[in-house]
């Protein structure tokens, strides 16, 4: 482990990138009397800047305009809103310099993860940017008479969607997110979490000189209890990215006002390595899986379920990866690992590492916060010998530690994969596609990665992501990740004959012809 550039340098790097004009230029529209201030993890939790904090007349009037702006949005050509996604996808590629910094400001991951996001934001641009138009059109419907009926399906928008993202992907959860909606006629109001409010208004900046109307994305800030029920009061539907326990509460405000909601929430996710995997690949894949973002994302790997008879060989192989990690605070390429976000986030893994061995966990390495590298640095961080109830086995630690668990066999490893509230995501490593593709079909997640963490289901952008239990509700990517942004809208044209006995015809008469009718559709195997 080797850190990277001074402190000293870093502040000044910095300050550089985040002046008072550059910050007044990225709120130039954002709605609020109040400041809010947020910090950088990079610089230890040094300030950063302050932002306008929005109280409830601000998201009242944020609302109101993205109303009058999604009217007039909803009436453009699908195919000229999806073209400002695909302009937005080559800004971005061409400006990422400007976003790494950012992201890397905001979260202090390393530069490689904050890249992962880039590419990440840039496939769902160019996926929905492509498809949207076929996504959206309106599709002819058998009638309820054939031909007599004649039956379309509309997608119609929702109208102002309420977005509420938190800081760990800064840009892929609020832009990201948000790019379908825009595509399918909506506007936005957002409520990012002020420690990563940046870069969300960075994209913003971005996607209005891409040709988004400006007043068509709004951002409001302040603290979430505050300022989240005030845009989930007012959304016509809400995406909420979050925590399993703030999720409910969502919920809850959504389901009373009777607006759909989709629910990203956390997870526990298992890798199961079969004894049949390429060790060294599945160590490689461990690392890339538990520690990218520092340990810090959804789809994380947090338990290693792994066949005894190869337990020792890949643990082995493992832990050396882990301890050969590059650590430090840098604004380049070159480091695996940077700081936690906040000192909140270094208590929390702190808390599950001690309480994991206090009550007999083993530490293979790691296990210890690193000041010397930036307050908020915690070790890579691999444990043994963990049972319930340890907090490492129940909750979501959202940091870089994993627990190593040795299995019997396939049966074991899915069952206790399986054994928890969560249903987000898993991995399986197997050198057998078809074995490792029927333990992943057993596995109760709503991602299942083969010999990898995560990054091959989330980059499969055509095929929906989401979780299953307490690991939330909906689907983002894919048609479903788009259909969710509208109300489907049948329209029926009644042509020719009414749905009633006509032309002199009784009841009866009537009644036995549709029965007719009915008996002979499904001979021809109308569906
Ligand atoms: P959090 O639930 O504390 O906060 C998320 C957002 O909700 C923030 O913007 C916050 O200000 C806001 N908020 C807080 N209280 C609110 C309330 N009462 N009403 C409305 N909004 C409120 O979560 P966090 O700690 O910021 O993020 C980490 C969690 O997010 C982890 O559990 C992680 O697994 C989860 N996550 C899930 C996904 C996914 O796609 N499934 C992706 C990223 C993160």
């Amino acid at each position: 482990m080797r850190t990277a550039e001074s402190q000293t340098d870093l502040q000044d790097r910095v300050e550089r990138l985040v002046t008072d004009t550059f910050v007044k230029r990225l709120a130039d529209g954002v709605v609020g009397r109040g400041t809010t201030s947020c910090h950088s993890p990079l610089t230890g939790g040094g300030h950063l800047a302050e932002l306008p904090e929005a109280d409830d007349a601000d998201v009242a009037a944020a609302f109101d305009r993205a109303r009058a702006a999604q009217r007039a949005w909803a009436a453009v050509p699908v195919r000229r809103r999806a073209a400002v996604l695909l302009r937005f996808h080559d800004l971005l590629l061409r400006r990422q310099d400007e976003a790494l910094d950012l992201i890397q400001i905001e979260t202090g991951k390393a530069r490689l993860s904050a890249h992962e996001e880039v590419m990440a934001v840039a496939v769902s641009a160019r996926h929905y940017g492509r498809r949207a138009p076929d996504y959206l059109r309106p599709r002819r419907r058998l009638g309820a008479i054939p031909v007599l009926t004649q039956t379309s399906e509309l997608r119609q928008p929702r109208g102002v969607v309420g977005h509420i993202s938190p800081w760990n992907y800064p840009l892929e959860l609020s832009v990201g997110d948000a790019l379908p909606a825009f595509a399918a006629g909506n506007a936005v109001v957002m409520k990012p979490d002020t420690e990563a409010a940046l870069t969300a208004l960075w994209a913003r900046r971005l996607l209005i000189e891409a040709g988004l109307p400006e007043e068509l994305w709004q951002v409001v800030l302040g603290e979430g209890p505050v300022v989240g029920p005030m845009v989930v009061g007012r959304a016509d539907y809400v995406v909420f990215t979050g925590s399993t326990r703030t999720g409910r509460t969502v919920a809850q405000s959504a389901a009373a006002r009777l607006v759909g909601a989709t629910l990203e929430l956390g997870g526990k996710n298992p890798m199961l390595v079969l004894d049949d995997a390429d060790l060294d690949k599945a160590a490689a894949g461990a690392v890339r899986g538990c520690f990218a973002n520092t340990g810090q994302i959804c789809v994380g790997i947090e338990r290693i379920l792994v066949h005894a008879s190869v337990a020792d060989a890949f643990t082995t192989r493992f832990v050396e990866a882990t301890k050969a990690m590059r650590l430090g605070a840098s604004l380049d390429y070159g480091t695996d690992m940077g700081p936690l976000v906040s000192a909140t986030q270094l208590d929390r893994v702190v808390r599950h590492v001690e309480d994991a061995v206090s009550h007999g966990a083993t530490v293979l390495t790691g296990g210890k916060a690193r000041p010397d590298l930036s307050a908020f640095f915690y070790e890579p961080t691999v444990l043994t010998d963990v049972k319930p109830p340890m907090l490492v086995c129940e909750e979501e630690t959202f940091g870089p530690v994993v627990s190593i668990t040795p299995v019997a066999d396939d049966a074991e490893a899915v069952a206790r994969a399986n054994d928890t509230a969560y249903g987000l995501n898993a991995a399986v490593f197997s050198r057998d596609g078809r074995r490792a593709r029927r333990v992943a079909a057993r596995l109760r997640t709503g991602s299942v990665n083969i010999n990898e963490g995560y990054a091959a289901a989330y980059g499969s952008v055509q095929s929906p992501l989401g979780g299953m239990g307490d690991s939330g509700v909906g689907r983002r990517h894919g048609a479903e990740g788009i259909w969710k942004y509208t109300e489907s809208q049948t329209i029926s044209h009644q042509r020719v004959l009414p749905l009633a006995p006509s032309l002199g015809m009784d009841d009866r008469r009537y009644a036995a012809l549709l029965t007719f009718g009915m008996k002979a559709l499904k001979s021809l195997r109308v569906r």
